[in-house]
């Protein structure tokens, strides 16, 4: 009988990956509190209504990438192609008005029916941070400064860039809007059948296009800054003046859109070369239509979204091992002293050290798995050099080794004096948790 094979265009994530899949997580909760964004957790799947009145029944999102399916009782229900949408719903059924101007972060998977690819696939996942009922420039400052800092953070800012536009306002839009389907309609038998079919329906979009047969026009299309109005205008300023102040880079990108229907104003991107076609890694802006779009009360917001593999992707390549070595390896010399490693193991894992029990195979076998895990020091029981009530704490970089009485080894191992004797200081990051923990 053949094996099941994973659906197509998800992914198993093992190993390093997933150790660079984790620490971009672990870098996102620690830098959304540093910018005090409350965490919030969502469902998975909403009613399928949710995405298509906000998103957008023009989008590629709706039209074509959502899982919707209809369950037991009937509902139209649909796996969340972003977090947005189902934020905003939540906002609305939860009367989080209360809170505004609200500031939240999550991350999860996401769904959509794309063809997978390297950097896109059919399950993958975001961070996402949100700004819910604040109009002011400064809430889009405050998620870009963030957004900069979380790459910075990851080591990973270098070579990416922070592409920034303004779609204006409602009126703005609407006058680029026409100004676009004007000069596209002029060329539309040159056009993309995507972009044909665009140019009646979303016409924005054509500017965002890939295919080549569309981007010989975009260069000279109109540009919304000769529609903007003076509120539109003053917004951005007020925007662009915020990063120059917070020391964050950007470059203005003219034909930036963003795919989703809702966005005003603000609109960004980070992008990077360094992940061939798949090369934006963080995108938002200001969604002020959204939430009316849900039957709420007009309510400003403005967010971005960011994929986990391709940040993962990115950290990968700058080289670092995040499949770290073990502070204590605890070595019994045979079974005899199983439940002594055990409660060792136990006691160390409490102070905050890392530790690995090998307890298969011989001592031999175990002491060559205490090697294999990098361990800085192994702590040896029931060796013959050593007394009964004694352990042997071994250098797993010198080899030297010292038999210390088992009533107080916790103690001789927080001296790094002590550690000292066994031939200078351990690895770096040995005993990190604990060495963090102490410090505070
Ligand atoms: P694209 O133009 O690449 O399709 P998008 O506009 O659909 O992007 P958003 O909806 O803004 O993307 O999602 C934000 C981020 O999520 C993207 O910048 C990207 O890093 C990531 N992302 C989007 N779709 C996928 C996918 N199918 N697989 C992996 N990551 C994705
Ligand atoms: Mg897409």
């Amino acid at each position: 009988m053949s094996t099941p094979q994973a659906i197509r265009g998800t992914q198993d994530i093992f190993g390093a990956e997933a150790e660079a899949f984790a620490h971009v997580v672990e870098t996102f909760e620690r830098v959304r509190k540093l910018y005090r964004f409350r965490r919030i957790e969502m469902p998975v799947f909403e009613k399928t209504e949710v995405f298509s009145r906000s998103i957008g029944e023009t989008t590629d999102v709706v039209s074509k990438e959502m899982y919707s399916f209809e369950d037991r009782g009937g509902d139209s229900l649909t796996l969340r192609p972003e977090f947005t949408a189902g934020i905003c719903r939540a906002f609305l059924s939860n009367g989080w008005q209360q809170h505004a101007p609200l500031k939240v972060a999550t991350h999860g998977p996401l769904f959509r029916y794309e063809r997978p690819q390297k950097g896109r696939y059919r399950q993958f996942h975001q961070l996402d941070a949100e700004i819910l009922g604040a109009g002011e420039p400064q809430a889009d400052v405050e998620l870009l400064v963030m957004a900069d800092q979380l790459l910075k953070e990851l080591g990973i800012a270098d070579g990416v860039t922070l592409m920034l536009n303004t779609l204006g306002d409602g009126a703005s839009r609407e006058a680029w809007r026409a100004a676009l389907v004007d000069y596209f309609r002029a060329v539309q038998g040159e056009l993309s059948e995507d972009s044909q079919e665009r140019l009646e329906k979303n016409p924005l979009r054509i500017l965002d296009s890939k295919d080549p047969r569309d981007k010989v026009f975009v260069g000279d299309a109109p540009k919304i800054d000769d529609f903007l109005s003076d509120e539109a205008q003053a917004f951005f300023a007020k925007v662009t003046g915020g990063l120059d102040a917070a020391g964050v880079q950007w470059t203005r990108a003219p034909s930036l859109v963003r795919g989703l229907d809702y966005y005003r104003h603000t609109a960004f991107e980070f992008v990077t070369d360094r992940l061939g076609a798949q090369g934006t890694v963080l995108g938002g802006g200001r969604y002020d239509g959204l939430i009316e779009s849900l039957g709420g009360a007009h309510t400003p917001a403005v967010g971005w979204a960011a994929g986990i593999e391709r940040l993962a992707m990115l950290v990968g390549d700058s080289g670092k091992a995040f499949e770290e070595p073990a502070d204590f390896a605890v070595v019994p010399s045979d079974a005899n002293h199983l439940d002594r490693a055990m409660k060792i193991a136990a006691e160390l894992r409490s102070d905050g050290y890392s530790v690995d029990l090998p307890f298969r195979g011989n001592f031999k076998k175990r002491l060559k798995k205490a090697d294999e895990v990098q361990a800085a020091y192994a702590i040896l029981l029931g060796l013959e050099s050593a007394y009964q009530d004694q352990i042997t704490l071994k250098n797993m970089v010198t080899g030297q080794q010292t038999n210390i009485d088992e009533s107080h080894y916790r103690n001789a191992i927080r001296d790094p004096k002590y550690l000292d004797i066994l031939g200078g200081a351990p690895r770096p990051g040995f005993g990190r948790r604990f060495r963090q923990a102490s410090s505070i």
